[in-house]
């Protein structure tokens, strides 16, 4: 389904069309601090996420965003609620595509202006809706908050701006029950070639949130519904856009990066095995090898349970295991083993 959705432009970015599946976050920095805007952007940006979005809630803020453009490298998306003339001057700032639910701009007239600005520029226009501000009508047609009446609600602001003669457009239907927010995908992918933002919205803490969103984002993007996606995560943006790339990792929907696998612990770990997988999967980030990296809690099971990672460590009480492909290749020292570990890495594939 991806594949049939159409193509959507974002400043240098392309989603739709079978693209692959973009990351987008948020800033949680006021846009109006340039400075720590910008800092918390290239931050983002060098973890993998993709497109950025800033709340625009001022004419400062929108203003700001001249400035920051100037010194990130990935496409910025503006959020506007509420007032159009804010959503006019964040386009008027250079922003890549915009963020309005066409429901709390106001008025036709209000909408035409904004649909304009950004036919003028060419730049996309998300249309986002969320379950907890349904319309009034559409509640009760569907007796309550459901899928179906999320699904109309958006495709009718999506008529609304096509009647207005613009068509760049991406859609976003978020609700924070996750098996809700699953049909509606599958309704609307049925509906609609629009290229889909897809997240579980207020998904909640760390635990919660990521949990959430790794089941309500696997069973959509299984499906082959979505072309661009954010973990929304109370919590450190470099967080979601570390779950993101994990879950499409997970879905075989990106390539790269090492992938650590660690056994569960029982009765026979003789080492701090969750102390040292913490460890490891840190140390491992910005290594850019496609591999599997194994840590195991003893040297007994260890090196037949890592079978399928590509290298791995198992730890003894003073002395622990390097394994390749199940294979013991040395002996060492317990506490030597992480930086074995990280010199194999960082030399990976040179003998
Ligand atoms: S590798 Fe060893 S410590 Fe880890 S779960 Fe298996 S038997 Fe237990």
């Amino acid at each position: 389904m991806r594949e049939h959705t159409k193509v959507i432009k974002i400043g240098d970015r392309v989603i739709g069309g079978g693209n692959p599946v973009l990351i987008q976050s948020m800033t949680n920095t006021k846009t109006e601090d340039v400075r720590a805007t910008v800092k918390q952007i290239q931050e983002l940006a060098a973890a993998g996420c993709d497109i950025i979005r800033c709340a625009v809630p001022t004419f400062e803020a929108a203003k700001a965003l001249a400035e920051i453009k100037k010194e990130i490298s990935i496409p910025l998306v503006a959020d506007i609620h509420f007032d159009y003339r804010l959503a006019i001057a964040a386009i008027e700032n250079g922003a890549d595509k915009i963020r309005i639910n066409p429901g709390n701009i106001g008025s036709r007239s209000r909408v035409q202006a904004v649909v304009d600005a950004a036919k003028e520029r060419q730049i996309p226009i998300r249309v986002g809706v969320n379950s907890g501000s349904l319309e009034k009508e559409l509640v009760e047609k569907y007796h309550g908050v459901t899928a179906e009446g999320i699904v109309e609600s958006a495709l009718d602001k999506v008529h609304l701006i096509e009647d207005m003669g613009y068509d760049q457009l991406v859609i976003s239907i978020k609700s924070s029950d996750v098996l809700m927010c699953a049909r509606a995908h599958e309704l609307i992918a049925d509906k609609t070639d629009y290229p889909l933002h897809v997240g579980i919205t207020e998904a909640g803490t760390l635990f919660s949130g990521n949990i959430k969103s790794a089941v309500g984002l696997g069973i959509i993007l299984y499906q082959g519904i979505g072309d661009t996606i954010r973990v929304s995560l109370t919590g450190d943006p470099l967080e979601e856009v570390r779950s993101a790339k994990r879950i499409l990792k997970t879905l075989g929907l990106k390539k790269g990066g090492i992938e650590v696998v660690s056994c569960p612990t029982c009765g026979r770990t003789q080492i701090d095995l969750i102390g040292l997988a913490n460890r490891v999967e840190r140390m491992v980030e910005d290594i850019p090898l496609d591999i599997k990296v194994a840590v195991m809690g003893c040297v007994v099971n260890g090196p037949g349970e890592a079978k399928e990672a590509d290298i791995g460590i198992a730890g003894g009480v003073g002395t622990g295991l390097l394994i390749k492909k199940g294979e013991i290749v040395k002996k060492l020292p317990e506490d030597e083993l992480l930086e074995a570990l990280r010199q194999e890495l960082l030399h990976w594939g040179e003998e």
